[in-house]
């Protein structure tokens, strides 16, 4: 079986640094400790080894342009048999598009910063891709607050407060929990899957 164990990283830092994916990414694993992690399937600490990697690849917005990065994806294997798929927050399961993108889109598609179309252009994306993107975000706030709160959030304040909170990890690992899956991911896991937030 095929499962993902999302791993936490500091949001905000991420987004005032401007650093790319693929650094942040390239850090995060350096710093990463297969032997002390708790396996979401069992339960078990320190039973999981490193199995094997599998190249992964991932669209950012750097400089005005698209960039396509390509990640070392790492997996690890447990006693209990189950295989996990080490994927930082910023990496949206099944989306080629990283966090970062989709979030940028999404703020400048709420600051109506330029038409439409201009937007589509400027990130190299379809319309009918930012619509899908768009009715994802509103159905994932509105399952996050609430129907009847979600209506008094707009769309921009909800974004913001995503982005300014002091650990973003501690919301896309609640939301993981809740939903059983990552914020902005469109496709669902899986039927075997458990995927969870670690702590840091
Ligand atoms: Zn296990």
């Amino acid at each position: 079986t095929y499962i993902m164990i999302r791993e936490n990283s500091l949001f905000c830092k991420l987004v005032r640094i401007k650093s790319s994916s693929k650094i942040l990414f390239d850090s995060f694993m350096a710093g990463f400790r297969s032997e002390l992690q708790t396996c979401p399937c069992c339960g078990a600490k320190g039973s999981c080894r490193i199995h094997a990697y599998y190249d992964r690849s991932l669209v950012d917005f750097i400089g005005g342009t698209q960039v396509r990065h390509s990640l070392c994806i790492m997996r690890l294997i447990c006693t209990c048999g189950h295989t996990h798929a080490i994927l930082p927050d910023f990496i949206i399961p099944y989306s080629s598009y990283g966090l970062f993108f989709l979030l940028r889109v999404l703020a400048e598609y709420f600051l109506r910063l330029s038409t439409v179309e201009r937007l589509c252009e400027r990130f190299g994306i379809t319309l009918s891709q930012l619509r899908r993107w768009l009715q994802l975000f509103r159905v994932q706030k509105e399952d996050w607050l609430g129907v009847l709160s979600s209506m008094e959030v707009s769309g921009l304040s909800f974004l913001k407060s995503l982005l300014t909170q002091p650990a973003y990890s501690d919301f896309a690992s609640a939301f993981v929990r809740r939903f059983t899956k990552s914020f902005l991911q469109s496709h669902k896991n899986p039927a075997l899957y458990c995927q969870q937030a670690f702590g840091p």
